[in-house]
C-alpha cells in the first residue's frame, strides 16, 4: 500500500509519521522546499539571527528514513489525478492508495501600490527567513505591516536584533482576534515602553522603493509619511488552495473536509492550515499536527476500505511569553451580547478578563500574568465543545 502526503509542514510530517505507523507499506512525502522539515513558529528567531537552521529541524534524515518515509524534497506536487489515484509531479505521475493534501497557507499581500517590490519581506518559509536575516544591518529601521501576534513577535525579536520598529495596524486595535480595547491598550503601553512605535486605525496606502540611500517611503491612510530600510508584511495567511483547486476538491476558504478529515474525492484527505474545519483553531501547530496523525492513520484505513475516525476539534488558547512579555487567550475577543469582566489581578502591569455571552464564559484574556487561566480556558474549551 502507498500513500501520498503532499506537504512537509506540521500535519504532513504528522501524518507521513501516522500512515506508517498504521501499517503502509511506503509513504511518500512530498515536499515543495529544499531544507529538512522544520518548526515553523521558529521561523522568526531564525529571520532576526537568534536560531540557526539546524536548530529548527523537526527530524534529522535518519528519521524518516527509519519509519521508511521517503522524504521528496524539492518535489513539489502539481496535481492530484482522482480515478484512479495519482500525484503529479515535474517527473511524472506517481500511483497512491490515498493521498493527504497538507500544504498549509501562504501570507497575505494586500494590494497595495510598490508592496511587491524590493525589500518588502515576508516571513513563512525558511527562504523568507534566511531573506530577512541576510537583508537586516546593524540599527535598520523596520515597518511591520499587522499587529496580531506575528506582527508583535517580530517586533519584539527586531528589537533584540538592535532594529528600530515600527508597527502599521488597520484596525482600531492590536491584536484583535484575541483582545477587546481595554486589553489592547495595555498592550500597546508595554510595547510603546519597550521603544516599538504603532499605528493603530491606519491603512497603507502607498509604498515608493528609493534607491539613494536605499530605503522605502510609506504613505499612509492619514496622510502620514514613514521612511523605513525594509518591511515586514505579517498581514494573515490564506490556505494554498492552488493543488486542490487544479485536482477539482471542493474548497471553499479552505478544502472542505469531513469530519474525517476527508476532502471531496474517495482516499483523498485533508490536514492543518490548508483544510476547513468548523471550529478548528486555524494557524496553530498543535491543531496541524493532530489533523495530520487522524488523516495519516484514516488515510490507511481507507485504502483498506475500511471507515475512519471522527476528527474531534479542541478550541486551544493562544499562548505567548519572551523577554517578560506575555499574552494568554482563548475563545472569543468579542461578539453580539458580549461583555468583559475585568478580574483583579496579582501582578503589577497586568490584565485579566473573563468574556461572557449572555452569562456564558466564552473568552479569556490576559496579559502579563496566567493566573488561574487554565482553570477558565478549560471551561470556555467545555462549553465550545457541548
Ligand atoms: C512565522 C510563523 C510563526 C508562527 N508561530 C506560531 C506559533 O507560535 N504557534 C502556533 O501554534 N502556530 C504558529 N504558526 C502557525 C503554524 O506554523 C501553522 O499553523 C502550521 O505550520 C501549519 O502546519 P501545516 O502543516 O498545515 O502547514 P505548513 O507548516 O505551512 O506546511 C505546509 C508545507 O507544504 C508545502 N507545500 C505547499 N504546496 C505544496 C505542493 N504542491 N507540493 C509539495 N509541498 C507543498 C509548503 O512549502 C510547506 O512546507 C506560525 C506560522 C508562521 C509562518
Amino acid at each position: 500500500m502507498r500513500i501520498a502526503v503532499i506537504g512537509a509542514g506540521h500535519a504532513g510530517v504528522e501524518a507521513a509519521a501516522a500512515a506508517a505507523a498504521a501499517g503502509a507499506d511506503e509513504v511518500s512525502l512530498y515536499s515543495a522546499e529544499s531544507s529538512l522539515p522544520y518548526f515553523r513558529p521558529r521561523l522568526v528567531a531564525m529571520g532576526f539571527g537568534q536560531a540557526s537552521p539546524d536548530s529548527i529541524r523537526l527530524h534529522q534524515a535518519d528519521w524518516y528514513a527509519g519509519r521508511r518515509i521517503a522524504l521528496r524534497l524539492n518535489t513539489p506536487a502539481r496535481r492530484l489525478k482522482l480515478e484512479p489515484l495519482a500525484v503529479v509531479t515535474d517527473a511524472g505521475e506517481e500511483p497512491a492508495d490515498a493521498v493527504i493534501v497538507a500544504c498549509g497557507a501562504t501570507p497575505m499581500r494586500p494590494p497595495v501600490p510598490g508592496l511587491d517590490g524590493p525589500r518588502v519581506h515576508v516571513l513563512w518559509n525558511m527562504a523568507d527567513a534566511a531573506a530577512l536575516h541576510a537583508a537586516l544591518h546593524p540599527d535598520g529601521h523596520l515597518v511591520i505591516l499587522g499587529g496580531g501576534i506575528l506582527g508583535i513577535e517580530a517586533a519584539l525579536r527586531a528589537i533584540e536584533a538592535h532594529q528600530s520598529v515600527t508597527i502599521v495596524e488597520r484596525l482600531d486595535h492590536l491584536m484583535p482576534a484575541q483582545f477587546g480595547p481595554r486589553a489592547a491598550a495595555l498592550l500597546l503601553e508595554q510595547l510603546t515602553a519597550r521603544g516599538i512605535r504603532i499605528h493603530t486605525g491606519r491603512t497603507l496606502t502607498r509604498v515608493e522603493s528609493r534607491t539613494d540611500p536605499k530605503s522605502l517611503g510609506l504613505l499612509l491612510d492619514d496622510g502620514t509619511q514613514l521612511a523605513c530600510d525594509y518591511m515586514l508584511l505579517s498581514a494573515g495567511a490564506r490556505p494554498a488552495l492552488d493543488l486542490a483547486q487544479v485536482s477539482a476538491l471542493h474548497t471553499r476558504r479552505g478544502i472542505v473536509v469531513a469530519p474525517t478529515l476527508q476532502a471531496s474525492a474517495a482516499r483523498v484527505f485533508a490536514a492543518g492550515d490548508v483544510a476547513e474545519l468548523p471550529f478548528a483553531t486555524r494557524c496553530a501547530v498543535r491543531e496541524a499536527a493532530a489533523q495530520g496523525h487522524l488523516a495519516g492513520t484514516n488515510a490507511v484505513a481507507a485504502a483498506r476500505g475500511q471507515p475512519g475516525a471522527i476528527y474531534k476539534t479542541v478550541l486551544l488558547p493562544l499562548t505567548y511569553k519572551a523577554q517578560g512579555f506575555e499574552v494568554n487567550a482563548v475563545g472569543l475577543a468579542d461578539g453580539p451580547g458580549c461583555e468583559t469582566q475585568v478580574l483583579e489581578t496579582r501582578q503589577a502591569n497586568a490584565f485579566r478578563a473573563l468574556i461572557l455571552q449572555n452569562g456564558v464564559l466564552v473568552g479569556v484574556q490576559m496579559i502579563g500574568t496566567r493566573e488561574e487561566f487554565d482553570d477558565y480556558a478549560a471551561k470556555v474549551q467545555s462549553a465550545q465543545s457541548r
